[in-house]
């Protein structure tokens, strides 16, 4: 690649420098906190998301919002010329995250057994938060709103609103109830191809099968999706992980935990009960077993990467997560909302003793380290959805600590966040990883969060194109907005 020759980067950067809030929409001016055209975090610690070891004392330079080069602080090189140098001393650079199951939707409260669930379009909020929490590229997967998540997308790129880069995956292909109002009910696979078709002309670049689909439907879906080289991920439910692996699926999301083939009650083709499934799991599934071992392998030889997310499991266990640690949750979230996922969170509490969710989320971490010791591609999301309380942003940072609790090490949680999934969506020649010639999305963090993972949430500066965005101000705009818009 052109951009790896010294010589090259150094005739296209070091030239006439111009600030760069020259060319910073007047809307997003407000949550800038970083606009030098050419700057350089000097004393930096360094993850640069490979997984290799963080190198203390580096110099990191930015010029025009590419990664221009890494070395030592301590190296007697020149800055450019009109850099704005940053002593970042005690702190960490890593790449932005690139989260794999997002959505710029959320539970809307007010709902009850006696009402359908709906989601509303978190327009403001979810893009923000997203930025600020060092999401700097997210793939939605699936949508309520696919022409407003298409919207957005539009409207971020342009620099009209602040946001992450988005990879917009079209409506769920599939449904789960009726009363899921926002979904479409499929009939038949040549309705599966039709809805695939229509969305990639409309400009989705992703797609997602759901849980109550048949295998002819999903065949004729990944076909499709394949015919316009776009991948297909799945949250499934009829279809066990086998069998969609053979199938072509390119993705699987959640893990073990949502795959039914292992459950003695399964028919083919249909989607069992859910709670029936899990409690049969919890009881006597053994993921070391080889008929799970199989499974894995089978995945890791089809190439299907997995979507790990934890954090949203984890509102299924009782108790969890702390409610010590959920006070930006709570300042995000409206008043309505916050009362709905505290009642949520009640109902999960009062059938401790006979949940099974603390054994399904230990399988699951189980199963995603050995996932990973086979070779197997594992990335990670947050998907802000179930009862409330994981919210974007937050929910991703949350995400890499449940990792690293599942026994990955931070420095491999960090690149599971980061270059698998820049990997999986064939952007690792521009994001990912820090390396001169990418872009520059990145995230400042105060502290450490090799030595401790906590320290993901200690966000100081998000750089998206080498423009560093304030996460305090893009938090604060959205305060007490989740939950409404
Ligand atoms: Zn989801």
């Amino acid at each position: 690649m052109r951009w790896r020759d010294p010589l090259i980067w150094s005739i296209a950067t070091f030239t006439t420098i111009l600030p760069a809030s020259a060319q910073i929409p007047e809307r997003l001016r407000p949550f800038i906190k970083e606009d030098a055209r050419s700057l350089v975090l000097n004393h930096v610690r360094v993850i640069d998301g490979t997984g290799s070891a963080p190198v203390e004392d580096a110099r990191v330079v930015i010029t025009d919002g590419r990664i221009v080069s890494i070395g030592s602080a301590a190296a007697a090189s020149a800055f450019p010329a009109g850099a704005k140098v940053l002593d970042a001393t005690g702190k960490t650079v890593i790449p932005g995250l690139v989260g794999m199951h997002e959505h710029l939707f959320y539970p809307l409260p007010g709902g009850g057994p006696d009402r359908l669930a709906l989601y509303g379009e978190m327009a403001d909020s979810a893009p923000r938060l997203y930025l600020a929490a060092g999401v700097t590229s997210a793939r939605t997967g699936g949508s309520m709103e696919p022409y407003a998540d298409l919207s957005l997308k539009k409207l971020i790129d342009s620099g009209q609103i602040p946001g992450p880069k988005l990879h917009i995956t079209g409506p769920y292909i599939g449904s789960l109830s009726p009363t899921l109002a926002q979904m479409h009910i499929l009939t038949g696979p040549d309705d599966a191809a039709r809805l695939v078709d229509y969305w990639a002309a409309e400009g989705a670049t992703s797609f997602k099968a759901y849980m109550v689909i048949t295998p002819e439907e999903l065949k004729a879906a990944i076909d499709r999706a394949h015919a316009h080289n776009l991948k297909i991920t799945g949250h499934l439910c009829s279809v066990g992980f086998t069998e969609a692996a053979e199938m072509g699926i390119d993705n699987l999301e959640h893990g073990l935990i949502v795959d039914t083939e292992f459950f003695s009650g399964k028919k083919p083709g249909l989607c069992p009960a859910q709670a029936a499934n899990q409690a049969e799991m919890a009881k006597s599934l053994d993921v070391e077993s080889a008929k799970v071992q199989k499974m894995i392998h089978d995945l890791v030889s089809h190439h299907v990467a997995v979507t790990s997310t934890l954090a949203i499991f984890e509102t299924s266990v009782p108790n969890r997560p702390p409610l010590s640690t959920l006070a930006r949750t709570r300042m995000a979230l409206t008043g309505k909302a916050w009362a709905s996922y505290l009642e949520g969170r009640a109902r999960v509490a009062e059938r401790a003793a006979t949940s099974d969710f603390s054994a399904l989320f230990r399988k699951e971490m189980q199963f995603e380290r050995d996932f990973v010791k086979a070779g197997g591609l594992l990335m990670a999301g947050c998907d802000p959805t179930g009862y409330g309380g994981v919210l974007a942003g937050f929910g991703d940072q949350r995400e890499l600590e449940l990792l690293v609790e599942a026994g990955f090490t931070p420095v491999e949680a960090i690149h599971i966040a980061t270059e698998n999934a820049a990997k999986f969506l064939g952007e690792d020649g521009l994001l990912g990883t820090i390396a001169p010639g990418k872009a520059a999305d990145l995230v400042l963090l105060s502290g450490n969060p090799a030595a401790n993972i906590h320290d993901i949430s200690r966000v100081e500066t998000v750089f998206k194109d080498g423009v560093g965005y304030d996460p305090e101000k893009l938090i604060d705009s959205v305060k007490g907005a989740m939950g409404l818009r």
